[in-house]
C-alpha cells in the first residue's frame, strides 16, 4: 500500500467534507446547490472498514463496479446496519445520524446473466448499454414485479470506449426503454476518456448534457427522467458545471488501496 495515497478511518472524514465542499462551489457556478448533487461513495477499492466508517458518518449512496463485490458487500452492510439498530434501542445515542438504509448503485459493466444477481441489491442501475440488457433487466423486474429505475450509459467521447451507446443511438434506445413498463428511465451516466487534464473531459461532458437535455424536452422518461451521472475524482467538477447532478467518486475518497479486503 502506497502511504501518500492511504487515506484512513480518521482522515476519511476531512476528504468526504473537502469534496462536499467542492461539489458545492462547483454547483454554486452553474446556479445549484451543493445538495442538489448527489456523490455517489465508490467503494470498488475502499475497505470495508472504510465503508463502514463513512456510512457511520451518514453517507448513504454506494457504488460498486463489480458485481461479486456488490454481492458481498450490500448483505454485509445491511447486517451492519441491523445491528447498529438494535444497539441503538439500548444507546440511541450510538445510532446518531446512521442512514437506515444505504441505496447501491450499479455502476459497472452488466452482463445480462447477472441481472438477477444485482437488481435486488441496487437502488439504481446506472450501466444499461444496450437493447437487449434493457430487455434483460425488464424480464426480470416483470418476474419479480417491481419496477427498476435505470440510467442509459452513454459513450459520448466518440473513441474507442469498451462500453455505452453512441450517441446519436441513445434517444432511440430511451423511447425503446420508455415502452417498458417495468423500468423507470432516469436519465443518463457517462465516462470521460482517461486524461490527466479533466478539462479533456469537458466536451464528453456538454455532449451528454446536450443528450439529456434533448430528451427532457422531447419527455421521453416524463418528469423522472432527471438524473444525470457524471464526473469521477479527477473530473467531477467539471461534470458539476457541465450539468450533472450524480457524481461517482471513489480514489479521491477513500485512496487507491491496492487490494480491497474481503472480510
Ligand atoms: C471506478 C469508477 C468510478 C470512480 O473512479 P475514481 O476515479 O476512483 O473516482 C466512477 N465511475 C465508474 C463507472 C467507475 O468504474
Amino acid at each position: 500500500m502506497t502511504t501518500e495515497n492511504m487515506i484512513t478511518p480518521t482522515n476519511l472524514r476531512d476528504a468526504y467534507d473537502s469534496i462536499n465542499e467542492r461539489i458545492h462551489n462547483a454547483a454554486a457556478k452553474s446556479g445549484r446547490r451543493g445538495s442538489d448533487i448527489i456523490m455517489v461513495a465508490v467503494t470498488k477499492n475502499a475497505t470495508p472498514d472504510q465503508i463502514r466508517t463513512l456510512v457511520e458518518m451518514g453517507h448513504a449512496d454506494l457504488g460498486e463496479s463489480r458485481v461479486q463485490q456488490l454481492a458481498q458487500r450490500a448483505p454485509q452492510l445491511n447486517e451492519f446496519l441491523a445491528r447498529k439498530k438494535t444497539l441503538a434501542r439500548a444507546a440511541p445515542q450510538s445510532a446518531l445520524g446512521v442512514p437506515d438504509n444505504v441505496r447501491w448503485h450499479m455502476i459497472g459493466h452488466l452482463q445480462r446473466n447477472k441481472v438477477k444477481q444485482v437488481a435486488p441489491l441496487v437502488t439504481l442501475i446506472h450501466s444499461v448499454d444496450s437493447l437487449r440488457l434493457a430487455e434483460e433487466v425488464h424480464n426480470f423486474a416483470v418476474r419479480t414485479d417491481r419496477i427498476i429505475d435505470i440510467l442509459i450509459q452513454v459513450n459520448a467521447s466518440g473513441e474507442e470506449q469498451k462500453f455505452g451507446v453512441a450517441a446519436p443511438a441513445v434517444s432511440h434506445l430511451a423511447e425503446q426503454i420508455d415502452t417498458m413498463m417495468h423500468l423507470r428511465f432516469r436519465g443518463l451516466m457517462t465516462m470521460a476518456p482517461l486524461s490527466d487534464n479533466p478539462e479533456d473531459a469537458r466536451p464528453t461532458f456538454a455532449r451528454t448534457a446536450d443528450i439529456f437535455n434533448d430528451l427532457r424536452k422531447d419527455k421521453i422518461g416524463g418528469p423522472d427522467c432527471n438524473v444525470l451521472s457524471m464526473g469521477m475524482s479527477k473530473d467531477f467538477e467539471i461534470a458539476i458545471e457541465e450539468g450533472a447532478n450524480v457524481v461517482r467518486i471513489g480514489t479521491a475518497l477513500f485512496g487507491s488501496n491496492p487490494m480491497p479486503e474481503d472480510d
